[in-house]
């Protein structure tokens, strides 16, 4: 259409070029050929057990490091890899690195007990998730127990064949983890129903929890929920030790924060685990 309007039509007509439309546009162009050009690599951040220090495992996080925008964080390039769909061939490569290290790991002395993979709603959506997780865990030989996937409460409760998919994903071994929870909107009645191991309590109760009564009583009462439901509670966005000490205090046993160490590339995480001979 702003082609018909002659040569200078599309600086003038197309409403979304602003600025921020631009911008927006350069950016999905480089997000698509992010990973041939092998821009994209995996952190991990550990998961320890409060009261012993014990690595108990470790969750995969996505970065972008672009040679000219340099690195852009998750927050900026996975909604836009959602809305663009670019998030399938995304997911589906963070899945297979984040196996093959659990794999790579072990072979190199360090055993790490379980690893934590981020989905999206919209992986959802394309044909069979399950196939694909299938794949990925036959092809790197990783034990499917070892694998847990977080999905957020909008992404249980906004995808139309949620239960059908996750009920999949348990029946081939696969855990499932609620990632920031409390946050959105779940029905506990159909929480009940999700064969679900692990809510993470969202870092956002966290900051403030030995001053904020609020706070406090939200983490609580999501710790509660959890054991009545004998669901493994983990708190993310744990800074401080007096945060740690006060979900030892009630009765949350894991953590994963800043606290205990920010994400980190694979290589370090051998450094800093790796038994000692
Ligand atoms: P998330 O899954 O809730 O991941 C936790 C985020 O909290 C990470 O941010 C992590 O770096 C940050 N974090 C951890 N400990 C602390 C702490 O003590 N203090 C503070 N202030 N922050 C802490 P990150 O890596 O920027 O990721 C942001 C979000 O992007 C993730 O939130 C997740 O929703 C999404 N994401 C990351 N990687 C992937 C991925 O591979 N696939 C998908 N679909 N989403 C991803
Ligand atoms: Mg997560
Ligand atoms: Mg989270
Ligand atoms: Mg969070």
């Amino acid at each position: 259409q702003a082609k018909a309007r002659g040569r200078n039509g599309y600086s003038f007509y197309a409403p979304s070029m602003t600025g921020e439309g631009v911008e927006r546009l350069r950016l999905e162009t480089f997000l698509r050929r992010s990973i041939e050009k092998d821009e994209v690599f995996l952190n991990y951040q550990p998961q320890v057990e409060i009261d012993t220090g014990r690595l108990v495992g470790v969750e995969a996080l996505v970065r972008w490091n672009h040679p000219e925008l340099g690195p852009v964080p998750p927050v900026r390039f996975i909604p836009l890899a959602e809305d663009t769909g670019f998030i399938n061939q995304l997911g589906k490569w963070v899945l297979f690195e984040a196996c093959r290290q659990m794999v790579r790991w072990q072979a190199d002395g360090l055993y790490v007990p379980k690893i934590a993979v981020n989905l999206s709603a919209k992986q959802f959506e394309r044909g069979s998730i399950v196939n694909m997780v299938s794949a990925i865990l036959r092809e790197t030989g990783l034990e499917p127990q070892r694998l847990q996937l977080e999905v957020t409460e909008s992404v249980i409760m906004n995808t139309g064949d949620a239960l059908v998919f996750i009920n999949d994903l348990h029946s081939i071994g696969v855990g499932l983890a609620i990632d920031d929870f409390g946050t959105g909107y779940s029905s506990l009645a159909y929480l009940k129903q999700l064969p679900v191991q692990t809510l993470k309590i969202d870092r956002s109760f966290i900051k403030d929890i030995s001053t904020d009564p609020n706070d406090e009583a939200i983490a609580i009462a999501i710790i509660q929920l959890g054991k009545s439901m004998n669901l493994s509670v983990i708190a993310e966005g744990v800074e401080t030790e007096e945060q740690a000490a006060f979900l030892l205090r009630h009765g949350c046993y894991l953590a994963q924060g800043y606290y205990y160490s920010r994400p980190v590339l694979s290589g370090d995480l051998l450094t800093r685990w790796r038994p000692k001979p």
